[in-house]
């Protein structure tokens, strides 16, 4: 987290010119309403979090250091951004319930009506009742395992299961993206940071296995030197372990690599680094492919929401990685939310409250407490790394029919065996159990979708191996997921990109 990745300057950039870029570099999957609301208030945005506190330096000109990983990037060297936020949190005296997991949202015929919650330290079951509830609780970041074979070894926050995508999805909301599988990105070997940019904006260089530097073949998006393209071809071709090679950049440079890549990035990398026994001075920097996630953030997978972030119920709102505007980053995160707690507010002042039925809370609270009387069951752990090997082996790219049918049948066989036989022993192992039922939604609705599409599109993030070609004439559309609310059974429909 060095920067917001998406600000729009005025007078630097313009708004067309976002869009255009945006639109090509997603082939054509974008929300534009919402990408043009991002757009326009992206820059106020950096200046309502600079009031807060939050640092976007400037050079000696008083210029925002802008474009360093790409066009419209803005650096930011904030490593109390949390604790920032935190303040702005504690100031308005919102209540806060620490260690409290949503579970499951509540509903009155189409409205929704506030959700359930699990205390994962107390074990206590936690009813909301809300006119407006919101989405924040990111994508599914634990979705394929890492090479590193560390459940929570994951590039995205290992906290992310997918539950807001779940929610929404048994909440009868709509849900897209799902075959736009995010990730396999080449990054620091075993610790799944990101380096390449920060270290390669500063003179630093990717070098092969032969010592040779691997060198860009095309401009991208962002603007990037050398692409994450270019490294999976040296990849492919066997010149793996690749490097990043920061040994010869200036004093100067390596400051601002120290300051963001131990900081703002991921303030634990230093101990890695030193456990390692490297030192980013003197030796090479292994780096090697990621794992793969779903989220609106970095991909285009998410909770549909127009440009006022109202999804398809009443009285739900949904912003951030949960939701899809593809590629809003962290930028997305706050625009959208500032805009959600507007109207949700707005809507919440506008309607009578919904009395709660017993029912649907007696239903869910079942369900939550269900793995406490199961007797030599499965431990959460096992089950979730058995899951989250066949995503890797039959959901991401190259995929194939055959691989997303063998996919869809242990989906059926997790849900009809295995998930009944978790067992949890306390409050935090309950959580861990919602978490993987979570998760195996979400290989659900990832293979039915990439199953669905019948081409290849977004590069290697969806690459059918039995459909190779990008089939623009059939497939200028987006993939809508559904649950069907009277056969509990998850519909798929087809809308052509708008
Ligand atoms: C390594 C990395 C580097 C990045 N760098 C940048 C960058 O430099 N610039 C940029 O613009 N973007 C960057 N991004 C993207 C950016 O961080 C995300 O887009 C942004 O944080 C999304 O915010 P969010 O609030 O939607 O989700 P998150 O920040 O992921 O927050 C979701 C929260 O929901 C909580 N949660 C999950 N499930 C539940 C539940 N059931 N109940 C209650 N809470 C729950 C989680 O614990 C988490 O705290 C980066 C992302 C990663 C992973």
């Amino acid at each position: 987290m060095d920067g917001l990745n998406t600000v729009i300057i005025p007078g630097i950039n313009s708004i067309e010119e976002y869009l255009n870029e945006l639109e090509k570099s997603c082939d054509g999957f974008i929300n534009k309403r919402a990408s043009i609301r991002l757009a326009k208030e992206s820059f106020s945005m950096l200046q309502e979090l600079e009031e807060w506190g939050i640092n976007f330096p400037k050079d000696e000109k008083g210029e925002y250091y802008q474009g360093r990983k790409g066009k419209y990037h803005v650096t930011m060297k904030s490593p109390n951004i949390k604790p920032l936020l935190a303040s702005q949190v504690r100031s308005k005296k919102i209540q806060v319930l620490q260690h409290t997991m949503a579970t499951n949202l509540l509903r009155h015929k189409e409205t929704v009506i506030g959700c359930t919650a699990l205390d994962n330290r107390l074990g206590d079951f936690i009813i909301c009742r809300a006119k407006s509830t919101i989405l924040a609780a990111g994508g599914c970041g634990r979705f394929s395992l890492p090479p590193s074979g560390y459940l929570f070894g994951t590039f995205d926050c290992p906290s992310n299961t997918g539950d807001a995508y779940s929610m929404a999805y048994h909440a009868g909301a709509e849900l897209t993206g799902f075959e736009f599988i995010y990730g396999g990105y080449v990054r620091t070997k075993d610790y799944n940071s990101p380096i390449k940019d920060i270290c390669v904006s500063h003179g630093g260089k990717v070098v092969n296995s032969l010592g040779n530097e691997v060198l860009p073949r095309n401009q991208t998006f962002l603007g990037q030197r050398v692409s994450e393209e270019d490294m999976r071809v040296d990849i492919r071709k066997g010149l793996d372990p690749l490097f990043i090679d920061i040994r010869k950049v200036s004093k100067e440079n390596m400051k601002s690599i120290r300051e963001l890549m131990f900081t703002t990035e991921r303030g634990t990398l230093k101990t890695f680094f030193r456990g390692r026994g490297v030192d980013v001075r003197k030796d090479l920097i292994e780096i090697a492919q990621g794992d793969y996630h779903l989220c609106g953030g970095h991909g285009g997978t998410g909770i549909i929401i127009n440009e006022e972030t109202e999804t398809t119920l009443k009285g739900l709102y949904a912003v951030g990685d949960s939701s899809w505007v593809t590629r809003q980053w962290l930028t997305g995160a706050f625009v959208f939310g500032a805009i959600a707690g507007k109207n949700a507010a707005q809507y919440a002042s506008s309607i009578k409250e919904h009395e709660i039925t017993s029912d649907s809370v007696e239903k869910e609270k079942a369900r939550v407490f269900a793995p406490l009387y199961v007797h030599d069951g499965l431990k959460p752990a096992q089950l979730e790394y058995k899951l989250r090997r066949i995503i890797n082996e039959y959901i991401i790219s190259p995929k194939n029919k055959m691989k997303l049918k063998i996919a869809l049948q242990w989906v059926q066989r997790f849900k009809k065996n295995d998930v009944q036989e978790l067992k949890a022993s306390d409050a935090h192992e309950l959580g861990r159990v919602l978490e993987i039922q979570s998760i195996l939604n979400c290989v659900e609705m990832a293979a039915r979708a990439s199953l669905e599409r019948t081409e290849s599109r977004w590069s290697f993030l969806h690459q059918r191996t039995d459909f190779p070609e990008k089939d623009d004439e059939n497939w200028q559309k987006q993939i809508i997921i559904k649950k069907n609310m009277k056969t509990g059974k998850m519909a798929l429909a087809i809308r052509r990109f708008t």
